[in-house]
């Protein structure tokens, strides 16, 4: 392992945001940072916000930093290409090789859920574990695996929690093509969806049909979630479906991997007091023996800025040892 630099930037390509930041690796906080709404179209653009956000952050300060970590929402190769599902022309360059030579430095990517496992177990509700399995829950679904002290990727495609298939009898199609996908039944586009699909049976009084004025496009996780807390039948519905669904997903990564330690992030775990009693519950019941007192659950301590942080420290789990 490397030493760490007190200063490094962080570079964050979310789905509906980028974030920049410079980060005090010593601390583990961010020291200035900035960030913008995602809209752009193509790879290019992209690109060239980032750097632009990340000029201004560099300006500044006077204190030059030592290394650049990117978390990137997609699929990151071993040698430093991704690809994304929401914006085309990354298949056709490669990110690192771009950003070295815009920063003349080693430039460390990992995926969005790597980065935030990292942060996590370094920096957050993870710091003194072995293991460490952090689980996103948010637009998308995801895993970052840390285990035995070092970053699990595979091949780039490792954690995509999303896509384990929890219901083989489904004819729901995800976004990834197959049926029966984790994020049909718990992801904000997969709750939203199946409002939408089975909206017949909310009733005319239900609380999303309050709340969404009629047109199910305007549900949200949240709402749903809301909803369930207020004991609409409805919403109480999707969400008993979705927490089933998550309990036996968790249940596979517990007998694949036995972590001590499992963390809840993404816009979904801000309910996580709500769901984390039957998750438990259905998780349980798929695991040998039901015992589930050797893994804890946690909700994330960084919340947000655990890809920042974590992407902060990517050069320390470059395992050249
Ligand atoms: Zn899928």
């Amino acid at each position: 392992m490397g030493d760490t630099p007190k200063l490094a930037l962080s570079l964050d390509f979310g789905g509906t945001k980028l974030a920049c930041a410079i980060v005090n690796t010593d601390l583990g906080k961010i020291v200035n940072y900035t960030y913008m709404a995602n809209k752009t179209k193509n790879a290019s653009s992209n690109i060239q916000e980032m750097l632009t956000m990340a000029d201004w952050l560099l300006s500044l300060d006077k204190e030059p930093v030592s290394c650049v970590g990117v978390s990137f929402g997609g699929i990151v190769h071993p040698d430093g290409s991704v690809v994304s599902d929401h914006i085309p022309g990354y298949e056709d360059i490669n990110l690192r090789n771009i950003l070295e030579e815009k920063f003349r430095s080693p430039v460390y990517i990992a995926n969005d859920c790597n980065a935030a496992v990292l942060g996590e177990w370094y920096y957050g509700a993870g710091k003194d574990k072995k293991d460490c399995i952090y689980v996103q829950l948010s637009t998308g679904i995801g895993c970052g695996i840390i285990i035995d002290g070092r970053l699990y990727s595979g091949m780039g495609g490792a954690g995509e929690l999303g896509h384990i298939c929890v219901d083989d009898g489904s004819d729901e199609v995800c976004v990834c093509g197959n049926k029966g996908c984790l994020e049909n039944f718990i992801s904000g586009w997969g709750l939203k969806n199946r409002a939408r699909r089975y909206w017949d049976k909310a009733g005319e009084d239900s609380y999303l049909t309050r709340k969404c004025k009629g047109n199910p496009d305007n549900a949200s996780a949240e709402m749903i979630f809301a909803g369930a807390k207020e004991d609409d039948p409805f919403c109480r519905w999707l969400t008993d479906t979705a927490v089933r669904k998550l309990g036996l997903a968790i249940s596979h990564l517990i007998n694949l991997w036995d972590p001590s330690l499992i963390v809840f992030g993404g816009g979904i775990s801000g309910d996580f007091s709500y769901f984390i009693d039957s998750m438990k519950e259905i998780t349980a019941q798929h695991v040998p023996g039901g015992d589930l007192s050797h893994c804890e659950f946690k909700k994330s301590k960084l919340k947000g800025n655990a890809p920042l942080l974590g992407a902060s420290i990517l050069n320390i789990m470059d395992n050249t040892d």
